[in-house]
């Protein structure tokens, strides 16, 4: 079978109604993508999915909502700020920019530490050495600019002032900052997790492969705040936690998934490792794993002077709780499941089909009603206006019903329910499976349950 490519994956993405690009009829907007009806279902299962395994199922993780405008202050403590000096610069031949020090590590293959070059020396470098852009591999480089990994936007002020804010970048700070609200108004007890899914901007160096990276997208993401002793076996069981849900509840493909450590960690982490998937452009991180020490909760204490100690219920003893985080992006999460379940298959008479094998809860659609014929309209509405009180169902009376059942194969629906002219006499529907293609016949009164039942599985 034929590698899938990203082109086609956009292409399928946008005449399906998955996902379209940002701002199309003004020419676009650069690496913005906007979610059509399906995908608009699809990411949403697949967040539920998410929040059902990390939040539903356990009793010591709680959700939180927090603003993504946050107090200037959370993003000088985080180390953002800081890092606005980070040196850049660009390729003049195909416009990509990349980090200078990330440059010199990489061709010296870490043997060099470049955190500690000046601009100078870091240009410098890259001449003698004749670094090349690792994009187009020539070598035609801007000088080192400062850049910004932030949006700014401004709150107005009276008159023409105005007060700088940030996007947030990521939305672990909102973890951190409620951390002693949520401990307080739960009774929780470490180990305990804060988790949130929501929306982060980021001014990325290079963006693009469609969903993969943008600058703006959601994460899914934890924090568990736990004794130091514990980080390491805390760690181990996320490490687990995160390749069963990809693998288990989301359906992705084992030899498409791999552990990666890390090879540089920051100076306050005690482990980081990365979940990778198979793309079609290569093997590319999916979500990351860090332990983090107490490097986040120690942060907040200094810069916000409020305690984040914990006190043990049990010995008294105060303590900063160790952090360990787990994140990962829904949207390209919903990239490695739709690159995942796209399959072309040959049939028995030779013809192919395109059939998207999600799992059927994660499914934009999970049922079809379709009438045999047109006068079988009112039956068939009859059967669709009591499927969508239970189901995203659709209703489709468009072309043959082999077209109408490929149509669905392709974007995933796992059942398709037939309306035919028996159905008028023994109120008995056909119902078609996506995968197997068999077809059953159930009575109309048994639909819910029936499918209901298949959802579970
Ligand atoms: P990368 O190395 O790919 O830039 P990261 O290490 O900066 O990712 P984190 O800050 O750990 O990523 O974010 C957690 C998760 O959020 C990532 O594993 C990824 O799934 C998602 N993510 C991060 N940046 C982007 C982006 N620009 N577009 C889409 N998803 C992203």
């Amino acid at each position: 079978m034929e590698e899938l490519t990203m082109q086609q994956i956009v292409a399928f993405c946008k005449s399906r109604g998955f996902v379209f690009p940002g701002s199309e009829i003004y020419g676009g907007f650069a690496n913005t993508w906007d979610f059509g009806p399906l995908g608009v279902e699809l990411k949403n299962n697949i967040k539920k999915a998410w929040w059902k395994t990390f939040v539903q199922e356990d009793a010591n993780t709680y959700g939180v909502d927090a603003a993504i405008l946050m107090n200037p202050r959370v993003w000088e403590a985080s180390g953002h700020v800081q890092s606005f000096g980070d040196p850049k610069m660009d390729c003049k031949v195909c416009k990509q920019r990349f980090r200078a020090d990330t440059l010199v590590e990489n061709h010296s293959k870490n043997t060099v530490s470049a955190e500690a070059m000046t601009n100078e020396e870091l240009e410098k470098y890259i001449e003698d050495h004749n670094i090349k852009c690792p994009n187009c591999g020539n070598k035609d480089w801007t000088q080192i600019r400062k850049f910004n990994p932030m949006f700014i936007t401004s709150r107005q002020m009276v008159g023409d002032e105005k007060d700088v804010v940030y996007l947030r970048p990521e939305t672990c700070q909102g973890e951190y900052i409620n951390f002693q609200n949520i401990q307080r108004t739960m009774r929780a007890k470490v180990p305990f997790a804060i988790a949130q899914i929501g929306k982060s901007f980021r001014n990325e160096i290079t963006p693009g492969n469609f969903l993969f990276r943008t600058v703006e997208f959601e994460q899914m993401e934890l924090q568990n705040f736990c004794k130091a002793e514990n980080s390491m076996e805390t760690y181990d069981s996320y490490k687990q936690k995160a390749l069963s849900f990809v693998k288990d509840v989301i359906g992705l493909d084992e030899t498409k998934l791999r552990f990666h450590d890390h090879d540089k960690l920051a100076h306050y982490a005690k482990a980081a490792c990365d979940i990778q998937y198979n793309f079609p452009m290569g093997w590319q991180e999916l979500n990351g794993i860090h332990n983090r020490g107490e490097w986040d909760l120690s942060r907040h204490q200094e810069f916000s002077g409020k305690t984040m100690l914990y006190t043990d219920p049990f010995t008294n003893e105060k303590f900063l709780p160790n952090v360990v985080e787990y994140s990962i992006g829904a949207d390209r999460l919903f990239l490695a499941t739709l690159c995942n379940a796209y399959k072309t298959e040959k049939l028995d008479n030779d013809e192919t089909r395109v059939v998207l094998k999600l799992k059927p809860y994660l499914a934009p659609f999970k049922v079809a009603v379709l009438p045999l014929q047109k006068n079988l309209g009112e039956k068939a509405s009859e059967v669709y206006n009591s499927l969508i009180k239970h189901f995203m169902a659709d209703y489709d009376e468009a072309g043959s019903i082999g077209k109408r059942y490929r149509r669905h194969d392709e974007i995933g629906t796992p059942f398709c329910v037939t309306v035919d002219f028996d159905t008028l006499e023994d109120n008995s529907v056909t119902i078609r499976d996506r995968d197997t293609m068999k077809q059953e016949r159930v009575k109309i009164a048994e639909l819910v349950n029936y499918i209901t039942k298949k959802l579970e599985a």
